[in-house]
């Protein structure tokens, strides 16, 4: 990878300058957690005891949507809602149908990554929303293992909210982590099956991301291994399909499929990051895999919230770094970051 050089000239303060890092880098993805809080308990996000927010340090919806506008004003062009689980929030589709009146109007892309829990019933009013794409977590079709790894007997929940997003007309990706020991030899079935349902399906490794009960990364999964196994089976063509994330994209002959793989721990992708993360008590991540963070609820709840959401979406572009810390050691171990997925949203 060439190495990202910082600017000699900082971004001008200016309350509708464009989202430009001090590597040159267009922020215009912002990816905005709307409640911490879940349904399932997938092993490698979360303790089966995970203590939750006070509602009281979550944003309110209207802080929600006073953020999501002024990012639009500073031109982030798609908004990816997530979690925790997001159907969880009960005013979630209040917030949705708000910013869906934005697309076409500062906005491109208004999606949503759930576990599709709670899809079945809201489907359609997502469609009616303007959003046309939801990314739907599912690690493996069978349903004990599924409880296993989400501590949750939903499997057949999950399943019918992919089909009613299906015939609601929206487009659905698949994200799996790839799970050494648990989901390792169904992967190729998942993605046979998932590409004969006409869903793209992306496939991560797992990351060191916050405390959970046990080791995660004694299920750690390198990818390339995985990649390996599926090019014995199947005719793989590198894509030049990108989307600005960390995903490199392969096209399968034999099921006329697109593959995924986010390789966060063996590749380094950060120098075409596009993409901000805000929490729900709106922290702002510029990296998923950094320390650094800037404290928007302060600036949202100052006495003057439009200036202080500005200088401190100013100040987040000065300390983006210029990539992510994820790193395995000489030892094999990963140092987690104490911050959970589900705090930051993936
Ligand atoms: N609850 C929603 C869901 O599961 O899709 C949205 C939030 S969840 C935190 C977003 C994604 O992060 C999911 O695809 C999940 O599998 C992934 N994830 C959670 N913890 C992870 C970890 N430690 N390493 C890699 N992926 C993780
Ligand atoms: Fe919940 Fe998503 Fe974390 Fe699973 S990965 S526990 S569904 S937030």
């Amino acid at each position: 990878m060439s190495e990202l050089r910082a600017n000699a000239t900082p971004p001008a303060e200016d309350r509708s300058a464009p989202l430009v890092d001090a590597f040159a880098r267009h922020v215009t993805y912002l990816r905005l957690s709307v409640t911490d809080r879940c349904d399932l308990r997938c092993t490698y996000c979360m303790p089966e005891k995970m203590q939750f927010l006070p509602r009281s340090e979550v944003l309110s919806l209207d802080e929600l949507h006073h953020l999501a506008l002024g990012f639009i004003d500073r031109g982030i062009r798609r908004i990816r809602l997530t979690g925790g689980e997001p159907l969880v929030r009960r005013d979630m589709m209040d917030l949705v149908r708000a910013l869906g009146r934005r697309l076409g109007d500062g906005l491109d892309e208004l999606t949503l990554t759930t576990n599709g829990t709670q899809l079945a019933e809201h489907a359609a009013a997502l469609a009616d929303a303007g959003v046309k794409r939801v990314n739907v977590s599912l690690d493996t079709l069978d349903s004990a293992l599924f409880a296993r790894l989400t501590r949750r007997d939903r499997l057949k929940r999950v399943l019918e909210g992919i089909a009613a997003a299906r015939d609601a007309g929206l487009k659905v990706k698949l994200n799996t982590v790839a799970l050494k020991g648990l989901n390792e030899v169904e992967l190729p079935d998942l993605i046979g099956w998932a590409h004969g349902e006409g869903h793209e399906i992306t496939l991560i490794e797992v990351m060191p991301l916050g405390e959970v009960d046990g080791d995660r990364m004694d299920h750690y999964l390198p990818l390339s291994a995985v990649r390996d196994r599926l090019e014995a089976r199947w005719t793989l063509r590198p894509s030049t399909y990108r989307t600005g994330g960390p995903a490199r994209y392969f096209d399968i002959a034999e099921t006329g499929g697109r593959l995924g793989l986010i390789t966060p721990l063996t590749q380094n992708f950060c120098e075409g990051c596009n993409r901000i993360r805000v929490t729900t008590t709106g922290q702002l991540y510029p990296c998923l895999g950094g320390g650094e963070q800037v404290d928007l609820r302060a600036a949202l709840r100052s006495d003057d919230p439009e200036d202080g959401l500005n200088s401190a979406l100013n100040h987040a572009m000065r300390i983006k770094p210029a990539r992510h810390a994820f790193r395995i050691d000489a030892h094999g171990q990963t140092p987690a970051q104490p911050r959970h997925m589900s705090m930051t949203g993936g």
